[in-house]
């Protein structure tokens, strides 16, 4: 089993319905949300987790999403890192489809499930492949805006919908999907925010 599945993302420091896809590559159906169960939480936790979401939600369904998916460069190639294979339209539908591994249902939707705990590590999160739950370092989270939280997330919904990266850090990792819509999230988020 590879090292993420015990401890993903244990250094990460810097640090919606089925959509169809026709031939044309036209987005058909962008009705995308997220469905989030979120545990040991107090209220001011909760609003900073929904408005991430809604973050998350906003640069998803949006045109400009899309289109730097689709234009992602690794080595040269409109491709990702740790892509198992897959074009990047491929894995834009993925996303817009919201099937996770452990909840197969093309329902479009972002499921997960958050747990918050306190160390004082470097871990910012983590999840395992046989759970739909992820785990948030309050060390991290509690001084987090949600732009960040949202980065965070993201990165470990990629997670759930089969996604991997390199345990070590190496300056290629930030291409693995993971990482690089995580990244993606956290830049078109501070637009959409500066936008309103
Ligand atoms: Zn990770």
């Amino acid at each position: 089993m590879l090292e993420w599945s015990f401890f993903c993302c244990l250094f990460f420091v810097v640090t919606s319905c089925s959509i169809l896809v026709d031939h044309n590559q036209k987005v058909l159906a962008p009705m995308w949300n997220h469905n989030i169960q979120m545990l040991n939480m107090d209220e001011l936790q909760k609003v900073k987790i929904r408005t991430a979401a809604n973050l998350i939600k906003s640069v998803v369904t949006s045109e400009e999403f899309k289109k730097q998916i689709l234009n992602h460069t690794y080595n040269g190639q409109k491709a990702f890192k740790d892509n198992k294979g897959l074009s990047n339209l491929e894995i834009y539908t993925i996303i817009q489809e919201g099937a996770e591994t452990l909840s197969p249902e093309k329902n479009s939707t972002m499921d997960v499930e958050i747990e918050l705990f306190h160390e004082k590590t470097t871990t910012i999160g983590y999840t395992y492949p046989h759970t739909g739950r992820v785990w948030m370092n309050t060390k991290y989270f509690d001084r987090y805006t949600p732009i960040l939280v949202a980065d965070n997330l993201m990165h470990e919904w990629m997670h759930k919908l089969g996604f991997e990266h390199e345990f070590k850090w190496s300056r290629h990792r930030e291409h693995s999907v993971p990482y690089a819509v995580g990244y993606l999230i956290k830049k078109l988020s501070k637009q959409h925010l500066h936008s309103k």
